[in-house]
């Protein structure tokens, strides 16, 4: 069983080595963007209340994403595991995530921190289309990034549960690269 957070800035990979490592593990990819996208397109009332903050580069409030986070990790598939992509992104969502698996009674592997260079990140979003992906917005998500998200790298670090990986090599060497580190903080009885 795995259970991994995907770490890194916006643009950094992190869906499509979810998507590649949720096949290889056969194991639920639990994106919050590609959810909050889903709850937009479908005009829920948390669509309706994410919609701007996402529009404009800003973290939906922590209370709506934790609740959805909380919702899907009780669900009967995320029980024999699961990959994290876009969550936790600030230091509430990190404690709570914490305190949520200790109430479910389970525990990640690691964190895996995708490094990508700015320069790269801003070209591969430009490319991506997404209706968030102007360049305004861009600028401000990668802005969050820092100032929210990037401390989780010491977060995790401090819990002995961080492994960095270079997310600028080849798509296949990356997802090798996240399935030997996430072997590494296994216990060595169970198969990958
Ligand atoms: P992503 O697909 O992960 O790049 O997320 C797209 C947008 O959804 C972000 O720019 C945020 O507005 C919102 N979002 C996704 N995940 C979170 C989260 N964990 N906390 C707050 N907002 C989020």
């Amino acid at each position: 069983m795995v259970r991994l957070i995907l770490l890194g800035p916006p643009g950094a990979g992190k869906g499509t080595q979810a998507q590649a490592l949720a096949e290889h593990w056969q194991t639920p990819h639990i994106s919050t963007g590609d959810l909050l996208r889903a709850a937009v397109s479908n005009h829920t009332s948390l669509g309706v209340e994410a919609q701007s903050y996402m529009q404009r580069g800003e973290l939906v409030p922590d209370h709506l994403v934790i609740s959805m986070i909380r919702e899907r990790l009780n669900q009967a598939d995320t029980q024999r595991g699961w990959i994290l992509d876009g969550f936790p992104r600030n230091a509430t969502q990190a404690n709570s995530l914490d305190d949520l698996l200790a109430e479910i009674d389970q525990a990640y592997d690691c964190a895996a921190n995708l490094d990508v260079p700015d320069e790269i990140l801003i070209a591969r979003m430009l490319g991506r289309g997404r209706q968030d992906d102007t360049e305004a917005t861009i600028r401000r998500r990668l802005e969050v990034y820092r100032e929210r998200t990037a401390p989780l790298i010491s977060f995790y670090r401090d819990r002995q549960r961080l492994k960095s990986i270079d997310g600028n090599a080849e798509v296949a060497d990356i997802t090798e690269a996240i399935k030997q580190s996430v072997g590494n903080f296994r216990p060595a009885t169970e198969p990958s």
